[in-house]
């Protein structure tokens, strides 16, 4: 008699709602993440949700805002500040180089802004923006803080009450090597007096900060407002869980370990890194730029099969292919297996290449 295979999901179905203390639960790991011990705001939703509640709620009309831009995430975020009302100014820096804390600091001496916001690392473009000196130099001026970790979160150092930080946005599924569907905010106490004073910060919407402090953070936290996302919370929970077990300390050092093995493999088969300065190379994305030589169609069949290796979004699969050697991917064996396949591809000793990303591993950041 053939037995019925049980369906590869049958773990997901039938869970009841989670509870308020499993919420708790996870708010006490996010916060553990962005090492503060102040508020986290959960979204129930993709990380650009949370972003775009960010910017709603920090903007309004006669809000000055500096929006350093270094890749397109930036220039969506200064799109929102600016419907919101907001009169901004994006510090622009080419996509294949970062922001500098020296012209960072000249526009806030020069445009006066009250809020800046910037991407930590850019997955869309590999490069890592040096978030301590941009922080310190905004803090200085007495401006509000606001930043994108939901790629670098995991992957890069984040100290959000030891640098400061106003608000920093993180996703579960880059660095964190978890699900999409739950992102969450850390927010200051500066932060909400800021928004307290916002008369635009929305209300009544999904996308309220002010909503979710008053129907959970400030509540008894005895029921979970509206009905909560248990499979994606769930998810996060373990991700989580996982990342802390192995110490995030150790997730953030394997994740350089990552960049530093890419960076020898990409040499070894002679391509040239997008970044201008390997200063900037970030340890979630590690990205290529195309040459007369590499061109797209030569890659083409390598990109579907195997996620670790991905085209530019949007414009950028004109300029460049992505290594993203970030969350399950920040391994050795799933390097080993895309750049393999990659030797072979263009003709170079596999063998070779194996061996090189284990020395560079093994040799660390
Ligand atoms: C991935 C990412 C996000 C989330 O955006 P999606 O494209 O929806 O995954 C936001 N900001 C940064 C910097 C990211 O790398």
């Amino acid at each position: 008699m053939s037995s019925v295979p049980k369906p590869p999901h049958a773990a997901l179905l039938d869970q009841v709602p989670l509870t308020a203390q499993e919420l708790v639960y996870l708010e006490n790991l996010m916060a553990r993440t962005f090492a503060t011990t102040g508020d986290v705001v959960m979204m129930q939703a993709e990380a650009i949700a949370a972003l775009e509640a960010v910017a709603l709620s920090v903007a309004g009309p006669g809000v000055r805002a500096l929006n350093i831009v270094t890749g397109p995430y930036g220039d969506g975020f200064g799109q929102w500040l600016r419907r919101q009302g907001a009169e901004v100014l994006d510090l622009r820096f080419e996509f294949d180089s970062v922001a500098t804390a020296a012209a960072v600091t000249q526009a806030i001496a020069e445009f006066s802004p009250q809020v800046l916001s910037v991407v930590h690392a850019e997955a869309a473009t590999g490069g890592t923006n040096p978030l301590p000196e941009i922080i310190a130099a905004a803090r200085a001026a007495g401006v509000l803080t606001v930043v994108d970790s939901v790629a670098a979160i995991g992957a890069e150092p984040l100290l959000v009450d030891e640098w400061g930080i106003d608000i920093a946005v993180m996703g579960g599924q880059k660095s964190l090597a978890g699900p999409a569907g739950i992102s969450a905010a850390s927010v200051s106490a500066r932060a909400w007096d800021w928004i307290d004073n916002n008369p635009a910060a929305p209300q009544n919407s999904f996308l309220s900060l002010l909503d979710w402090r008053e129907l959970w953070l400030r509540s008894a936290k005895e029921s979970v407002p509206g009905m909560p996302n248990w499979l994606e919370a769930r998810g996060l929970i373990a991700a989580l869980e996982r990342v802390h077990a192995e110490g995030l300390d150790h997730v953030i050092e394997r994740h350089h370990r990552a960049r530093t093995a890419t960076l020898a493999a990409i040499t070894a088969l002679g391509f040239r890194y997008w970044q201008q300065s390997e200063k900037s190379y970030a340890p979630v994305v590690s990205a290529i730029g195309y040459s007369a030589t590499h061109r797209v169609e030569n890659l083409a069949p390598l990109l579907v099969p195997n996620r670790i290796l991905s085209p530019g979004n949007g414009p950028l699969a004109q300029h460049l292919w992505r290594v993203n050697h970030y969350g399950q991917f920040a391994h050795l064996a799933p390097l080993q297996e895309a750049f393999t396949a990659l030797a072979q591809e263009l003709g170079h000793d596999p063998e070779h290449i194996r061996h090189i990303l284990q020395l560079a591993w093994d040799e660390g950041q």
